[in-house]
């Protein structure tokens, strides 16, 4: 029997949908890019960590794609994506998703074998050298204490890795499925060299990878743009790519194989980088946490009882920084002086909310700071169940328009389409 391999195309985009009630805006998004002239697929994520947070099952996600799909006719592929999970939480997300992003993240610098590292080096002695990889402007170069050191620190993961396909291979069956593995929520950034030498463990591993998430240089803070040196990171991704392609032509890893980049939402800063990079090779963008703040500014804006509750969301928020913060210490950074008082928030009319959440570099009203806390706030509106969804549902409207423009405007238009971001806008029009 044959099956045919489901493949994730070219140009794909992570939306995350915590409250399951903007799959219809968010897909609209990739509509508005269809008929801009490039295809995106959407890919619904939820990490495991979201569904405790908020008390949801994996199946819900799928629910809400599926009837976003059916409601506006979508007929490329889309899928639901099982977001970093692992052995031990990967099976109430086997049914519902399609797509299974391994976090082997927390196994990095566990000791293989000394014999598993052995026969790595005897298999992979021919990567030792200096490599001039096409569309590459430097080589990449291997030493062979990179390859042992690499192999050290790495291939204890990439066998877990190979655990977790073969456990979600077992249960789906073969080529049913996208295979993602991902390192981002790791201190180091791997190099393009170190990438290299993963993929040959990942292809020794057996493992079908359609997309691979490095930890990129820089930080990749949730909800606010990038924060690092712009120049080396457009290097380094230029390098990935073209380290993905080699390992593709020589290693037999699948022909589609692209980077995947967990972006924590809103990198403008390197959205040309990314846009130059990959327009030829694809990508896969995650920028899960965005479309949760949408909600919260389309409440703002809708005035009302959605701007009292934006404001309730922020006092609570406020009031329980430290536990909301701690899951994320390692992706946000807030300065807590300026996070305004929320007796003082209560005063603000929707404007004045809007414009300090909403995430415009032209606007001195911004703040990075009350926009991280509530990025990470979602289970404020969590405990507050159908009293926010009530609200979700009552302002769908201005709440679709923000989510949609949100998606297309700052991400999909940068990323995939090579038009100026937000901050390219900016830095433009101070040139003037
Ligand atoms: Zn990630």
């Amino acid at each position: 029997m044959t099956t045919h391999t489901r493949e994730l195309g070219k140009f794909s985009l992570g939306v995350g949908d915590r409250f399951a009630h903007q799959a219809k805006a968010q897909l609209q998004a990739c509509i508005q890019a269809s008929h801009a002239g490039v295809d995106v697929i959407p890919v619904w994520n939820k990490s495991n960590r979201e569904h405790n947070i908020i008390g949801s099952e994996p199946a819900s996600t799928r629910a809400a794609a599926d009837a976003a799909v059916q409601a506006l006719g979508w007929k490329l592929p889309y899928f639901c994506d099982a977001d970093h999970i692992n052995l031990t939480t990967v099976d109430r997300f086997l049914s519902p998703c399609d797509f299974f992003t391994i976090d082997v993240a927390d196994y990095i610098g566990k000791p293989p074998s000394p014999a598993a590292v052995d026969a790595f080096l005897q298999r992979r002695f021919s990567l030792v050298g200096s490599h001039r990889l096409p569309g590459a402007s430097e080589p990449i170069t291997i030493k062979p204490e990179l390859l042992r050191a690499t192999a050290a620190k790495f291939l204890f993961a990439v066998q877990e890795a190979g655990k977790v396909y073969r456990h979600v291979e077992a249960a789906k069956g073969k080529g049913s499925f996208i295979p993602e593995v991902s390192m981002d929520e790791t201190d180091a950034a791997q190099t393009p060299a170190e990438l290299l030498i993963i993929l040959a463990a990942i292809a020794d591993e057996g493992i079908p990878v359609q997309t691979i998430a490095p930890k990129f240089t820089g930080r990749f803070n949730k909800g606010v743009d990038y924060v690092g040196n712009v120049d080396q990171f457009r290097r380094e991704i230029h390098l990935d790519v073209a380290a993905i392609a080699w390992a593709v032509a020589n290693l037999g890893l699948p022909k589609n194989l692209k980077l995947s980049i967990h972006s924590g939402s809103d990198k403008f800063s390197i959205y040309s980088a990314i846009h130059e990079a990959t327009q030829h090779s694809g990508v896969h963008l995650k920028t899960a946490g965005t479309t949760w703040l949408e909600e919260i500014i389309g409440l703002a804006e809708a005035g009302g009882d959605g701007l009292a509750l934006a404001k309730e969301i922020y006092s609570q928020a406020y009031d329980h920084r430290e536990e909301l913060c701690a899951p994320y210490a390692s992706v946000i950074d807030i300065d807590p002086a300026k996070l305004p008082p929320p007796a003082a928030v209560a005063k603000w009319t929707s404007q004045q909310f809007t414009s300090a959440l909403r995430h415009d570099p032209h606007s001195a009203a911004y703040n990075p700071s009350l926009r991280q806390l509530l990025h990470v706030g979602f289970k404020i509106a969590a405990k507050m169940g159908d009293q926010y969804l009530r609200l979700l549902e009552s302002n769908e409207k201005v709440i679709a328009k923000n989510v949609t423009e949100n998606l297309y405007d700052r991400h999909i238009a940068p990323v995939f389409l090579g038009k100026p971001s937000p901050v390219a806008v900016l830095a433009h029009a101070e040139a003037k």
